[in-house]
């Protein structure tokens, strides 16, 4: 067979959402596997979302839609980023899009071949394939423990070349959960814009906060014009499976970016904006109890990893990840497996983002309170007999 495509070369399958499909094959098989694994919701949709989506297809909505999104979701999305983002954004500056496939855009359309975009490490597996894939080199930025894992505007300048595009920032982040400071986030753009760079800020994580205050950079003075923000109803409203998100840019951006959206999946189906206009405009205590289970669960977890020898947590001020060091001679990848299959806990290892995250593991606690029980007491049994 003739050869693939050269950009497939450096690019390895997606760890998160393979361990999460080899963790359903095994439960599917009758294997009793606890999963730390993928980050996602274990709760159902709200019923009001089901409900507009049914009732979207009921009335016929299966057809293309505009295809940077329908206008109910576009303006429902603009207020909702004015009002309590700060972020001074029109709905023609919104493209609603599966929250992957927004920052895929984003990099497809603001980065030529060759020039480099930043990001953190370590940071979320899929934002150095995606530069791969625009043909650009993906440049990661030390934002490791020392640091709590914010990303600083020193780091940030030392790896800035001449051929330095955009950087790609998330906070709260994956996959340690840190949240960035208003002095963090000032410098960052201070740097971006002294640089002429354009900002990516993928803030997929905004509503799963514990503590501090979640800071859109592109409501900092100057910086709108080259931000492009990316959020997303999967995690907020655990709606993993409807794929919906969106970016939120300057008009003009948005109307350069929207042509890589025509020419790929030309738009998001109707019914299931549908969905995401009821998720905005639903209650919001909806969402206020999920994160106050989420932050159980988190008080839970962090009181389960005290009693697992060698394991130093950070804990987490947002999203839903520990991502402990450990003090054993293992690779992040060996140890990951060694757990899987002979304790029968999944959890990604640290290495998959990043160099900065080799010696680390991540732990998603976004499954039950029961399963965090067991699963860290086989994590501790299997580390105490290691160790001996
Ligand atoms: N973002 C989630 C995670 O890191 C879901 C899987 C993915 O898209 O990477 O687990």
């Amino acid at each position: 067979m003739r050869p693939v495509a050269a950009r497939l070369k450096p690019i390895g399958p997606s760890p998160t959402v393979r361990l999460g499909a080899l963790v359903n094959e095994m439960k599917r098989r009758g294997e009793d596997v606890i999963s730390f694994s993928v980050g996602e919701p274990d709760f159902p949709t709200p019923p009001h979302i089901v409900a507009a989506a049914k009732k979207a297809l009921d009335a016929g909505m299966t057809k293309y839609v505009a295809p940077a999104g329908i206008p109910e979701l576009r303006e429902a999305i603009a207020d909702k980023m004015k009002r309590e983002n700060g972020v001074p954004c029109e709905p023609g500056g919104i493209i609603v899009a599966p929250t992957k496939h927004a920052i895929f855009l984003a990099i497809m359309g603001l980065v030529d071949p060759g020039e480099e975009v930043l990001f953190p490490d370590p940071g979320w597996v899929s934002y150095a394939p995606m530069a791969h894939l625009a043909g650009a080199k993906p440049v990661p930025v030390t934002a490791d423990e020392t640091t709590g894992f914010e990303l600083t505007a020193n780091a940030l300048e030392a790896a800035i070349t001449p051929r330095t595009k955009a950087l790609v920032i998330n906070s709260p982040s994956n996959p340690a959960g840190s949240v960035f400071s208003k002095e963090t986030m000032r410098g960052i753009c201070d740097v971006v814009a002294d640089r002429d760079l354009f900002l990516i800020s993928d803030e997929i994580y905004e509503k799963i906060l514990y503590e501090g205050t979640h800071l859109s950079p592109a409501s900092f003075g100057g910086m709108f014009d080259r931000t492009v923000t990316v959020h997303g109803f999967s995690k907020t409203y655990s709606m993993t499976g409807w794929r919906l998100g969106w970016l939120a840019a300057e008009a003009s951006l948005a109307k350069q970016l929207v042509k890589v959206q025509e020419h790929t999946i030309t738009c998001t189906p109707g019914f299931i904006q549908m969905a995401g206009v009821a998720a905005l405009e639903g209650p919001a205590s909806v969402v206020r109890g999920m994160v106050d289970e989420f932050r159980a669960r988190r008080d839970l977890m962090a009181a389960e990893f005290a009693s697992v020898p060698g394991f130093h947590v950070l804990r987490p001020a947002g999203a839903f990840y520990f991502f402990p060091r450990y003090d054993l001679d293992l690779r992040s990848d060996e140890l990951a497996e060694r757990l899987l299959t002979e304790a029968k806990v999944a959890v990604t290892p640290g290495a998959a983002f990043g160099e900065a995250g080799e010696h680390h593991l991540r732990f998603s606690y976004a499954c039950s309170r029961e399963d965090i029980r067991k699963g860290m007491a086989r994590v501790r049994d299997f580390v105490r007999a290691l160790r001996k």
